[in-house]
């Protein structure tokens, strides 16, 4: 819990991933009271500064229940069909159940391809952000319509993890119907004890998961790959009971509950190494000698004024590479302004942006938290 102890409660921002297990009523539709409940405390959190990105299962299973099938689909073509009408069902309940506190839900439909393809990752990181900024809950799904068998997630785990990378979330809250990750099934062990804390994508926790059977282990392997996911942009998870009574307001208290699976290292080195992993920086900023001693040997932001050349074409918060006048890469950041703003304050010191521009985002080209040295 050590990321939320230390930061700001306003600017905590929570990816909430609800399995189907907990949604519906096996075959008899969606579990409203539950969505309700967890809603107001969302709604209560909200008003606290927190948040929220909700990754919601249950649109094949209450598609089942609306075209009356008894038993599962068994083509993929039955289950995008069932996809398709339940998400109408699924979408609706949460708009109505947050409709009761005046705040505004959309509904985003990823495939994967959507976050494989760098243009698609970046579109719908801006669109969450700006969701995000204007109060709205996103409420993402897979687009399990259109998604084929080579473009499927397939859980709905995997795309909370990457929900928390796209909008850079600082905490992934996973809830389902067990009480968290035990040492053995204990379905079948009744002296099985719950695991309280690990590290995420510690290796020796993925035998505990074990292989599921029909109804999975509470399907832990793919929560704790999600867990390695969301820890590789600065975020914990806890993996928890959806059916714990005010189990979200219990978290935010600092209540231990359930699984906690905390990023091996700070978050800010956690947010670098991310940074770092980054294959294919979007531009590149050439710096003067000055800026690159005051980067490696002080650890000090990029100001513009340090700037001596801009290369490519970019966006604000992309990630862009840092060069030596020689063309050797001596870090990788979140850059502050695109590719046309940095050309027109390059070499400028901040106080001219204003100036320059006609409005000042930032005083620094790229903040020291989001550069990291190579
Ligand atoms: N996207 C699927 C649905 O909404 C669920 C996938 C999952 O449960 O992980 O029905």
């Amino acid at each position: 819990m050590a990321k939320s102890e230390s930061k700001d409660h306003s600017k905590q921002c929570w990816v909430v991933k609800i399995g189907s297990a907990l949604l519906t009523d096996d075959g008899c539709g969606l579990r409203t009271e539950a969505i309700s409940g967890w809603v107001g405390q969302m709604a209560q959190l909200r008003g606290r500064g927190f948040r929220f990105i909700i990754v919601s299962s249950g649109a094949i299973a209450e598609g089942r229940a609306r075209l009356g099938w008894n038993i599962s689909p068994v083509s993929l073509h039955e289950q995008q069909a069932a996809a398709a009408v339940g998400q109408m069902g699924l979408i609706q309940a949460y708009e109505a159940a947050f409709k009761e506190y005046g705040i505004h839900t959309a509904q985003i439909l990823l495939t994967h391809d959507d976050i494989a393809d760098r243009r698609r990752y970046l579109n719908a990181r801006s669109t969450l952000r700006t969701l995000l900024e204007l109060g709205v809950v996103p409420i993402i799904n897979e687009n399990d319509s259109v998604a084929t068998d080579e473009i499927r997630l397939g859980d709905n785990d995997s795309l909370a993890g990457l929900a928390v990378n796209l909008a850079e979330a600082d905490r992934l809250i996973i809830l389902t119907d067990q009480e968290g990750l035990y040492d053995r099934d204990p379905r079948q062990y009744p002296q099985a004890s719950l695991i309280r804390a690990g590290r995420a994508g510690d290796a020796s926790l993925l035998g505990y998961a074990g292989t599921g059977g029909a109804l999975g282990r509470g399907g832990m392997l793919t929560k704790l790959k999600a867990a390695e996911t969301a820890a590789k942009s600065g975020a914990d998870t806890i993996i928890c009971s959806g059916l714990e009574v005010n189990v979200l307001l219990k978290i935010a208290g600092g209540e231990q509950t359930g699984t906690l699976l905390s990023v091996q290292h700070s978050p800010l080195a956690a947010r670098k190494q991310w940074l770092a992993g980054h294959k294919r920086p979007a531009g590149s900023l050439v710096l003067d000698d000055g800026a690159c001693r005051v980067l490696v040997e002080r650890g000090k932001s990029l100001l513009a004024v340090g700037v001596v050349a801009v290369r490519g074409e970019f966006n604000r918060g992309e990630i862009v590479s840092c060069v030596a006048r020689d063309g050797r890469e001596i870090a990788r950041g979140l850059v502050n302004y695109s590719a046309d703003e940095s050309r027109k304050i390059m070499g400028q010191p901040s106080t001219e942006i204003e100036q320059l521009l006609g409005y000042v985002d930032d005083a620094e080209l790229i903040h020291r938290d989001n550069l990291v040295l190579l």
